[in-house]
């Protein structure tokens, strides 16, 4: 190691003295974005999206270059009624869209599974990638999933098991792993022992998210330092809520630890349940502007998502809260793409 004006670089200094010009990347930058407006977006707002209004975001979506989307939750439609017909809309996007279920298949969508009743009912389609949800506080996990985080465990086992055997990714959520609405603070070592069990127990990826939007960048960087001494950081995805205006400093305080995954809502759709008049996921706009903005490509087209936005807004009948949304794009072509 080289020291050059008393700063470690890290890099042999060249012989002329001059500060070394760093090289371009050999590889684009990339990050993915799982797009969650059809799931965690819809089932957090009142208003009912009819079967064919969610059929036509999700296959434009995808059409905009969205690789990776949740369309429903296979839950009890008179308990979640924001979430009927995820099996047919399930059927309706891979059969219009000639998808796989491939682990390979260029395009993943996903659905929420809470128990094996809700497999049986994924099996019935053609989903290639299940979710399981618990919660890194137990007041949150009693109030939000109605058990224990030992309960919730014991659920997935014979889900990732039953998902395993045929074949499905697994992807694992866990929430509240910033803070709590009931009890505050949440030990990092608690989020990085949950995280943990997640990845044995089979999820190829462990969503870390922020629910009630508490987070700040210095506490991103600190719980991802930690959880990466245990699991590999590409097995390590964000999911940041915008409720204090801090989603986009965290998404990029995360990306600069390594984080290539990030959850984000079309329109940033979904409020804050714990925060009624606030702002909850943060807007994929914003995430796609501010990534395209820094040479990182995310392959999808923000001018059509711009428009999938409006259109979502109309469907749930408010203006939805995303600047770039709100705002247009700018005339800088480097910017729109
Ligand atoms: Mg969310």
């Amino acid at each position: 190691m080289t020291r050059v004006k008393g700063r470690r670089t890290g890099r042999r200094a060249p012989a002329h003295g001059r500060p070394p010009i760093a090289r371009p990347p050999t590889k684009k930058a990339r990050v993915e974005i799982v797009e969650v407006a059809l799931r965690d977006g819809l089932q957090n707002e009142a208003a009912i999206v009819s079967l064919e209004d969610r059929v036509k975001i999700a296959e434009q979506l995808i059409i905009a270059g969205v690789k990776r989307l949740e369309l429903g939750a296979f839950v009890r439609a008179d308990r979640v009624p924001q979430m009927a017909g995820t099996k047919e809309l399930v059927k309706r996007v891979y059969q219009d869209l000639g998808l796989s279920s491939s682990k390979q298949s260029a395009v993943c969508p996903s659905a929420l599974v809470p128990n094996l009743r809700g497999f049986e009912e994924a099996m019935q389609t053609p989903i290639g990638e299940i979710a399981v949800f618990t919660a890194a506080s137990e007041s949150f996990a009693k109030a939000n999933i109605n058990c224990s985080i030992e309960e919730s465990f014991e659920r997935f086992i014979p889900v990732i098991k039953a998902a395993k055997q045929k074949g499905l990714r697994v992807r694992g959520y866990l929430s509240t792993c910033f803070g709590c609405p009931y009890e505050g603070e949440v030990d990092e070592k608690k989020v990085v022992e949950l995280a943990s069990r997640l990845l044995r127990m089979g999820c190829f990826e462990i969503s870390i998210g922020d629910t009630i939007g508490v987070a700040t960048p210095k506490q991103v960087i600190s719980l991802f330092r930690r959880l990466k001494r245990k699991i590999p950081i590409r097995r390590l995805a964000g999911h940041f809520h915008d409720t204090r205006g801090t989603a986009l400093a965290n998404i990029f305080a995360a990306h600069g630890l390594g984080v290539r995954v990030f959850d984000s809502s079309l329109g940033g759709l979904g409020g804050c349940p714990y925060a009624p008049s606030a702002s909850g996921n943060v807007s994929t706009e914003d995430v796609v502007y501010m990534f395209h903005g820094m040479g990182v490509e995310t392959g999808i087209d923000l001018r059509k998502l711009v428009e999938l936005s409006r259109l979502l807004g109309g469907m749930v009948g408010k203006l939805l809260q995303s600047r770039t949304g709100q705002a247009g794009l700018p005339k800088v072509s480097r910017l729109n793409s």
